[in-house]
């Protein structure tokens, strides 16, 4: 065992110490197996695939993927991952884009890995993932959709969201479909207390977001800002932070030098404290034979931490981004 994860297992067992029973209704959040101590998340991936088709959202159906097929596929990938200390994904597949609660909770129960899934719409790609409803529900009604979800369930399985993933396109003002996913999730983070974590892309559009949730009373500390590492002007990364923004640098599983560059001006900074990392990557395909090849959730652990570590990164910084800040940006609460 590294020191790293000695280390884990040490703030794990403190923290789980600390769990009186009296806070344990505010501190639980749901998985896709149950809902469980927020305290028990530990090393955290917050932004991972499973499985993902990029049909659209009028040809999506869930007979195009075999869940035992997927599960043979994926599972290695998270029997290797489980090996560097991870406890907990958060799967960031949208609706109409193959998010598969039941896939979701077999590859948990199989791998011992906590998953948690999402709540909301995917905006981005010019709306190719939104069903047709969208264009005509009010915001309210596209919030009533997601509440459902998290009260009763997704799609009758009786499995409940952790987050709220939505998806915007790049642009100034943002449109009014997109002005309305964000809209549609301020209602439903003020209903249910779930952190909302948007794919979004460079600080222009984010600002946008940001604006509309706190006019809407909602806290930027409940606002993920996903794909954060598309923005080249650091300085930005600086307002985000003293914003409260959660920064999530999330596609590691594709590049490493980006977020080097990054992670040291977070660092020298002193921002870390509102960054989250994860690889973005995965996933089984069903439009590929066999679902493609899949990118393995490991760059953080095999590549990005030594090369970090070499340039001063300590193992409170490695605990902060990878267990404290995912555990305090998902918290339920408003
Ligand atoms: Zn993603």
């Amino acid at each position: 065992m590294s020191k790293f994860l000695m280390f884990i297992s040490l703030s794990l067992f403190l923290a789980s110490c600390q769990n009186s029973p009296t806070n344990k209704a505010e501190n639980s959040i749901h998985s896709v197996t149950s809902p469980i101590s927020i305290d028990s998340m530990g090393l955290t991936l917050i932004h991972e695939h499973m499985l993902v088709d990029f049909i659209g959202a009028d040809s999506i159906n869930s007979d195009r993927w075999n869940r035992d097929s997927v599960t043979a596929k994926v599972l290695p990938y998270l029997m290797e991952v489980k090996k560097h200390g991870v406890r907990t994904i958060l799967d960031c597949t949208p609706s109409y884009l193959a998010k598969d609660p039941l896939l979701l909770k077999a590859l948990s129960e199989k791998s011992g890995i906590q998953i948690l899934t999402n709540t909301g719409f995917y905006g981005a790609v010019g709306g190719k993932y939104l069903p047709d409803f969208v264009q005509t529900e009010t915001a309210e009604q596209l919030a009533e959709r997601w509440i459902a979800e998290f009260e009763n369930g997704i799609e009758g399985t009786g499995i409940k969201p952790g987050f709220i993933k939505i998806s915007v396109n790049e642009a100034d003002p943002l449109s009014a479909i997109d002005q309305k996913l964000v809209r549609a999730a301020a209602i439903t983070h003020l209903n249910t207390g779930l952190t909302i974590a948007s794919h979004t892309g460079t600080w222009n559009t984010a600002i946008q977001e940001v604006r509309i949730l706190q006019e809407m009373g909602v806290k930027p500390s409940e606002f993920v800002w996903v794909h954060a590492q598309a923005e080249e002007d650091f300085e930005n990364y600086r307002k985000a932070a003293e914003l409260g923004v959660w920064i999530s640098l999330d596609g590691i599983g594709w590049a490493i030098d980006p977020y080097v560059d990054r992670l040291v001006f977070a660092k020298e900074n002193g921002i870390l404290g509102n960054v989250l990392i994860s690889h973005d990557a995965g996933w089984y395909d069903p439009a590929k034979p066999g679902g493609g090849d899949f990118q393995p959730f490991t760059n953080i652990f095999e590549k990005l931490i030594p090369i970090l570590t070499e340039k001063g990164f300590s193992d409170q910084d490695w605990n902060q981004l990878l267990v404290k800040n995912p555990k305090k940006a998902f918290a339920l609460g408003r």
